[in-house]
C-alpha cells in the first residue's frame, strides 16, 4: 500500500469497489452504446459519498484527504475510461469552486456538487485555440450586473449534462500580454443565450459526454465570477497540476488492467501446440511492460505524496503526464498485438482500452506542451 494510504482508505476502496460492481460494471457496455452515463448513476455516487469527498463538511463533504481522490479515480478507471467525467467533476472542476469561490458561491454550489444534483464541466478549449490557451476568443464584457458572453467552446467533457460550467473567458480582450485578460466565469444550465452544440462522436470514450458549448449574448451574473478578473490564467496554471496528476493515475491503472487481461489471455490461447505465454517473445514483452508499469507507479506515488504535502511539482508532474500516458499507449499497442486478431474485436476489452487510451496524450495539455513546460523549467 502506498505511503499516503491508511486502513480507512482501504475500507473506502472496498466499499467503492462493491458499489461499482453493483451499479456500474453490469451497465457499462450499455452506457458505451448509449454514449452517455445516466444521471441516475451520478445521483447514486452522490448518495453514497463518492463525489468530492474532500469538500468541507459544512458544504456536505467529508473533508477527506487526497488519498481518497486517488482511490476514486483509480477505481473508476478500472471500470472504464469512459467514467473520466466523474473524476473530472470531483477532483478537477469542483476544486476551482472551493478554491476561488466566495462564501456565498460555495454555499450556493458545493452541496449540489457533492450530492450529484449538479454536474460540472470546465470549458477552456475553443475551435481555434487548444494548446494556446491565451489565444481564446470567447469574450465576457461587463454590462451592469451581468457579463455578456459570446463565443464557442469545444471538446468539453460533461458538455451535455453539466449544470455548472467553469468557463474560461476574456474579460479584457485587449490586455497585453493577452493571458492577463482571462477570467473564470461559472455559467449555469439555464443561462439565457447559452446552448449546447453538437454531442461529439469520438474514436474512444464512447460513454463519456463530450460536446460543444455556444454562447450568443449569454447573460451571466457578475456574481458568478470566480476569484478576481484577469487572474483566470494563473488559477488554471495552479490547478492543472492536480488535473495532470489525475490523468497520470488513469494511465497507470489502464496499463495495469491491460497487462492483467493480456497475461490471462496468453495463458489460455494456444499456437503450435503450446500456450502463447510459453513463447519467449511473449514473456519478454510482458516482462518489459510490467517493469515500465511498476517504475511508473513508483514515480507516480512519490509525486502524489509530494502533492499531498503541498509541494509545487509542476515540472515533475509534466514529466509524469507525458511519460505515463506514452507508456500506457505503448502497453495498449503491445498487449493488443499479443491477442492476435481477437484484439481487434470489440468483444475483447483490450480493443476498447486501446481506443480509449489514445486521448490521454492529448487532453489536459498535450504531451508536446508538457515537454515545452519541462524544457522551459530546465532553463531552455
Ligand atoms: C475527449 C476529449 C476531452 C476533452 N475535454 C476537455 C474539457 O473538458 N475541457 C477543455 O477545455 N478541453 C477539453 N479537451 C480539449 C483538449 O484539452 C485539447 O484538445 C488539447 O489541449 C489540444 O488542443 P487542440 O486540440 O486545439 O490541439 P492543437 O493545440 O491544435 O495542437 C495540435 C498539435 O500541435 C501540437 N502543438 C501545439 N502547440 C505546440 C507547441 N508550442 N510546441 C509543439 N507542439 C505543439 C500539439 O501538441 C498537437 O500535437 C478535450 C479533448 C478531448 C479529445
Amino acid at each position: 500500500m502506498a505511503r499516503y494510504l491508511e486502513q480507512e482508505h482501504h475500507i473506502f476502496r472496498q466499499s467503492l469497489q462493491k458499489f461499482l460492481e453493483k451499479e456500474a460494471i453490469p451497465y457499462y457496455d450499455q452506457w458505451e452504446e448509449d454514449g452517455m452515463i445516466p444521471r441516475a448513476f451520478w445521483d447514486l455516487l452522490g448518495e453514497n459519498g463518492f463525489l468530492c469527498p474532500w469538500v468541507d463538511e459544512q458544504y456536505g463533504g467529508y473533508n477527506a484527504d487526497f488519498g481518497y481522490s486517488v482511490i476514486l479515480n483509480e477505481e473508476l478507471e478500472r471500470v472504464g475510461t469512459g467514467l473520466i467525467g466523474v473524476g473530472l467533476h470531483s477532483d478537477i472542476v469542483v476544486p476551482y469552486l472551493a478554491e476561488y469561490g466566495t462564501e456565498e458561491q460555495k454555499q450556493r454550489w458545493l452541496p449540489d456538487c457533492v450530492s450529484g444534483k449538479a454536474i460540472t464541466a470546465i470549458a477552456m478549449t475553443e475551435p481555434g485555440a487548444g494548446s494556446d490557451l491565451a489565444g481564446i476568443k470567447t469574450t465576457a464584457i461587463r454590462d451592469g450586473d451581468h457579463y455578456i458572453v459570446n463565443g464557442e467552446k469545444t471538446f468539453i467533457t460533461n458538455g451535455i449534462q453539466s449544470d455548472l460550467i467553469v468557463c474560461v473567458v476574456k474579460t479584457d480582450p485587449h490586455a497585453t500580454p493577452s493571458h492577463k485578460g482571462i477570467s473564470l466565469l461559472v455559467v449555469e444550465r439555464d443561462t439565457p443565450g447559452f446552448r449546447r452544440g453538437k454531442k461529439l462522436k469520438k474514436l474512444g470514450l464512447h460513454s463519456q459526454d463530450t460536446a460543444e458549448l455556444i454562447f450568443e449574448d449569454a447573460r451571466v451574473p457578475v456574481a458568478n465570477l470566480l476569484g478576481e478578473e484577469g487572474q483566470g490564467f494563473y488559477y488554471l496554471m495552479k490547478q492543472l497540476q492536480q488535473e495532470r496528476l489525475i490523468v497520470g493515475i488513469g494511465a497507470v491503472i489502464a496499463a495495469e488492467e491491460m497487462l492483467q487481461m493480456t497475461i490471462e489471455y496468453v495463458k489460455q490461447r494456444k499456437a503450435f501446440g503450446k500456450s502463447i505465454a510459453a513463447f519467449q517473445n511473449t514473456q519478454f514483452t510482458l516482462a518489459e511492460l510490467a517493469t515500465e508499469i511498476t517504475m511508473s507507479r513508483k514515480f507516480l506515488d512519490a509525486l502524489i505524496m509530494e502533492h499531498i504535502e503541498g509541494k509545487e511539482i509542476v515540472t515533475e508532474v509534466s514529466m509524469a503526464k507525458w511519460r505515463l500516458t506514452d507508456m500506457a499507449k505503448q502497453v495498449a499497442a503491445q498487449c493488443l498485438q499479443l491477442y492476435g486478431g481477437y484484439g481487434y474485436m470489440e468483444e475483447y476489452p483490450i480493443a476498447r482500452r486501446f481506443r480509449d487510451i489514445q486521448v490521454s496524450s492529448i487532453y489536459a495539455g498535450t504531451n508536446e506542451i508538457m515537454k515545452a513546460i519541462i524544457a522551459k523549467n530546465i532553463g531552455l
